[in-house]
């Protein structure tokens, strides 16, 4: 049995899985689809926004000048000349002395340069009394306020927020450029596993780990494909990691990471493909594996599900995000340990915290077999490989699930 003694570390194995993650592949959905794509390409405006300048309240377009001194004593008194329809051009223009009726989002008349609200007015027969003053461009949208021709309005990169889908209907882009979904294999290994639909047995266990890997590539901008479980025998391993690397952009398995004589994935990897990393400097997590099959990573998984999760987030999350080119954001919190958390010199620690609203970061030491420290917790903390630990009080950066 070899044993772990070259360990790579964190950098170096997401610098390797960087290396050959397959590139981003462009392709353009309806507007209507684009919710959770990352985008392809930098969006630009095409035009200025709004494309004429605009009321933002209800009253009467005025030349601001005609409006100086104007008060409850003294009103200006203008000339009442009508209303502007919505939605409709307007090419009269308001002569000094003379005001037009302007609903909110309606267009500024030309010669008027402010709006005044229809609350500080009062319509007289023909004439309006105007009760305050206005400053030139008040109460107005300009044209091309918004976004200017021309600006590089949302980078690529961007996953697309609901927000971002408005912004992007305002700009006309009906057909959004975005970075195809990749399709991840997953596959599960383990004599002891059984799917979820099934009662173990003595001794069985449930998967839990394609359930956990498909809702993270979902997440990440990748299509999930299920290959199932397999068992830990060479042959029914090697079959499925050519049918799921053929058809697949990229394949996460798990289970039998490990150097034991019977941790049969480097091994099949490296014999259809190649492998690159054996062990990596986690906690948890060491036992993973980074090879290739023809084009496709492929990421061997710890099987403890909540190790596999570190792993995903470590070492799966950047290959996801090189695939499909999104800029990876980091939502994080800061708060206070309320706990040491030792750490061996060396190698990067994961460690999952609670939050405990009055800002803590409550450690959960459980063991990396164990699902109840993922449903109790909100993120991660990383004790870097320099530090031999960290201490109560110290602030931290929870990263988020
Ligand atoms: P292994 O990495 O195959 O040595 O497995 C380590 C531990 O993780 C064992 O207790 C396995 O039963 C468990 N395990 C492996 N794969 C899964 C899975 N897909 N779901 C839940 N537990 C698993
Ligand atoms: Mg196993």
């Amino acid at each position: 049995m070899k044993l772990f003694l070259e360990v790579v570390p964190v950098g170096d194995a997401v610098a390797a899985i960087r290396r050959i993650a397959p590139p981003v592949v462009a392709e353009t959905v309806a507007l209507k689809d684009a919710y959770g794509r990352v985008l392809a390409r930098d969006i630009i405006a095409g035009e200025d926004i709004p494309g004429f300048t605009r009321s933002v309240v209800d009253g009467y377009a005025v030349i601001a000048a005609d409006t100086t001194g104007a008060g409850e004593a003294m009103p200006a008194m203008l000339a009442n000349t009508g209303r502007v329809a919505m939605g409709a051009p307007e090419e009269q223009a308001i002569a000094p002395g003379e005001c037009r009726y302007v609903p909110t989002g309606g267009i500024l008349p030309p010669g008027a340069d402010a709006m005044v609200m229809v609350e500080y007015t009062e319509a007289v027969g023909d004439e309006v009394l105007v009760h305050r003053p206005v400053a030139p461009g008040e109460n107005l949208i300009a044209r091309g306020e918004d976004f200017a021709g021309g600006d590089v309005v949302l980078e690529a990169g961007r996953r697309c927020s609901p927000r971002d889908l408005g912004v992007l209907a305002v700009l006309g882009v009906a057909e959004v450029p975005v970075a195809a979904r990749p399709r991840v294999g997953i596959i599960s290994t383990g004599n002891e596993l059984v799917p979820v639909t099934a009662t173990p047995g003595p001794a069985q266990v449930r998967d839990a780990n394609s359930s956990l890997a498909a809702g993270f590539v979902t997440e990440r901008g990748g299509v999930p494909v299920p290959y199932g479980i397999v068992r830990d025998e060479r042959a029914a391993l090697e079959e499925a990691l050519a049918t799921a690397t053929a058809a697949c952009d990229a394949v996460l398995l798990s289970g039998g990471s490990s150097k034991d004589e019977r941790d049969i994935c480097a091994a099949t990897i490296g014999d259809a493909g190649e492998v690159l990393i054996h062990g990596i400097a986690i906690a948890p997590g060491k036992p993973t594996i980074i090879g290739r099959v023809g084009p496709a990573p492929v990421i061997g998984l710890p099987g403890h599900p909540a190790s596999a999760y570190v792993v995903l987030i470590a070492i799966a999350g950047p290959l996801l995000a090189a695939m499909t080119g999104e800029r990876e954001v980091v939502r994080s919190v800061a708060a206070r340990l309320t706990r040491n958390i030792a750490s061996a010199r060396g190698r990067e620690d994961y460690v999952r915290v609670a939050l405990d609203g009055e800002g803590g970061a409550v450690p959960l030491f459980g063991k990396s077999g164990l699902l109840n420290t993922l449903a109790a917790s909100s993120g991660l903390v990383r004790v870097p490989a320099s530090r031999e630990g960290l201490e109560v009080g110290e602030e931290v950066e929870v990263l988020l699930w």
